[in-house]
C-alpha cells in the first residue's frame, strides 16, 4: 500500500472542501471497498478525509411521507430499519442479499452507491484496463467476460456495477443528495447517478470530484409486492450474475430493474408496461440493443427466468 495521510473532517462542507481542493484526497467511510483496491494499489489517494464521524446517520421521515436516509447509515441499520422492511422490502431484501454481515456492519450507503467494479482484470494491475487507467485498452474485450454486462457497455468498457442496493433504489426512484465545498447542495436522481461507460469508464458516476453524498431520498412507499431475486454462484458471498429488483401490483404492473447486467441498474420504463404479457416480454425490451458475449450470453435468458420466479411468486 502506498502511503497516504488522514484526517477526521469536522462537518461535510469542510470534507468536500478538503477532497476538492487537495489533488489525490479522498473520502473514506466503511473502508469495505477503498482500503481493498488500496491494499494492491488499484487506487493510490495520498490524502484520506474520514467523514465516518460526520453526523449523516439517521434514518428520518420526510415531509412528503418518504425517508432520507444518511449517508453514513450503515447497510446493516438500513436493511434492519422498521419503516424501510414494511414500506420499501426490495430495499431491504436488496440489502441482505450482498456480502456478508460483518461487511454490512461497516458499509455506508453512499459508499454502497460508489463501490467500484469487479471485473477481474481492473483488480489485476498487470493487465491493460481503461477504467484503472485510461487508454490502456480492455482486457475483459476478447478475454474473460463471464461476469461483465450485456448492455449499456461500450468498445471502452464492458464491466458492470456490481451492487445489489442500488438496483433497489432505482425500482424505488430515489435520489442522492449531495453537498459541494461551496456548500452547494444537489438532487441527482438515481437514474442519472451511474454513468454509462460510453468513452470514459473511468467515470464510474455524474459526482464532480470532492462533491459528497449526504443522503439518499425515498419518495412516499409504492404499495405492492416487494421482491428481490438475485443469481450468483454461490449461495452467499458472490456478487450477482444476474439480480432483478421488482414491485408488482395486484393488478400484475409494476416496475422492474436488472442487476449484474450493465453499469448501472438497468430499467426500462417501456419494459414494465409489459409485465401483464410476461417476463419474456418484458426483458425482450429492457435488453432490446444488448450486446452479450459468448461467455456471458446466458445472462440474458437467466434475466428471465428470474424475472418470471418473481411474476410467479407475486401471484401466488
Ligand atoms: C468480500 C466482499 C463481498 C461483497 N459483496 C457484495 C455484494 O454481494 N453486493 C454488494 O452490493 N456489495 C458487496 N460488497 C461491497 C460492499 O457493499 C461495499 O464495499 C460497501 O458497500 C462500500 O461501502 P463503504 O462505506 O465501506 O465504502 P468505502 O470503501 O469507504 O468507499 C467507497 C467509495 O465511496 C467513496 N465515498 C464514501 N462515502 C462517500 C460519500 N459520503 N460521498 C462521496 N464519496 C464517498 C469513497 O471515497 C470510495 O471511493 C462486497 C464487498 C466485499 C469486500
Ligand atoms: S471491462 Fe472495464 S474494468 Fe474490465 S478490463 Fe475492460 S476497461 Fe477494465
Amino acid at each position: 500500500m502506498k502511503a497516504f495521510t488522514y484526517e477526521r473532517a469536522k462537518d461535510p462542507v469542510e470534507a468536500a472542501r478538503i477532497v476538492a481542493s487537495r489533488p489525490g484526497a479522498r473520502f473514506l467511510a466503511g473502508g469495505t471497498n477503498l482500503l481493498d483496491l488500496m491494499k494492491i494499489e488499484v487506487e493510490t489517494p495520498t490524502h484520506l478525509v474520514d467523514v465516518q464521524h460526520l453526523a449523516l446517520d439517521e434514518i428520518e421521515g420526510t415531509p412528503d411521507g418518504g425517508l432520507r436516509i444518511g449517508a453514513l447509515v450503515s447497510n446493516t441499520d438500513l436493511a434492519a430499519d422498521e419503516r424501510v422492511r414494511r414500506d420499501y422490502g426490495v430495499l431491504t431484501r436488496s440489502i441482505v442479499a450482498g456480502a456478508s454481515g460483518q461487511l454490512r456492519n461497516k458499509a455506508s450507503t453512499a459508499g454502497n452507491l460508489l463501490q467500484r467494479t469487479r471485473c477481474p482484470y481492473f483488480y489485476d494491475t498487470n493487465m491493460p484496463c481503461n477504467k484503472r487507467t485510461p487508454g490502456s485498452g480492455c482486457a475483459a474485450i476478447g478475454g474473460a467476460s463471464r461476469q461483465l454486462g450485456v448492455i449499456g457497455v461500450s468498445d471502452k468498457c464492458i464491466a458492470t456495477f456490481p451492487g445489489d442496493m442500488a438496483v433497489a433504489l432505482r425500482v424505488l426512484d430515489a435520489t442522492v443528495e449531495t453537498v459541494d465545498g461551496q456548500g452547494q447542495r444537489r438532487s441527482i436522481a438515481i437514474a442519472d447517478f451511474h454513468r454509462l461507460w460510453g468513452d470514459h469508464p473511468e467515470q464510474d458516476t455524474v459526482l464532480a470530484p470532492g462533491e459528497l453524498i449526504t443522503s439518499v431520498t425515498l419518495p412516499p412507499p409504492l404499495g405492492g409486492k416487494h421482491f428481490y431475486e438475485k443469481v450468483r454462484d454461490r449461495a452467499s458471498y458472490a456478487f450477482a450474475l444476474v439480480s432483478v429488483a421488482a414491485v408488482i401490483r395486484p393488478d400484475g404492473a409494476g416496475r422492474v430493474a436488472f442487476g449484474g447486467v450493465a453499469p448501472r441498474p438497468w430499467r426500462v420504463e417501456a419494459a414494465e408496461a409489459l409485465l401483464p404479457q410476461g417476463a419474456a416480454a418484458v426483458t425482450a425490451r429492457a435488453f432490446q440493443g444488448a450486446t452479450p458475449t459468448k461467455d456471458n450470453a446466458f445472462k440474458l435468458p437467466l434475466a428471465t427466468r428470474a424475472l418470471a420466479s418473481i411474476l410467479s411468486d407475486a401471484k401466488a
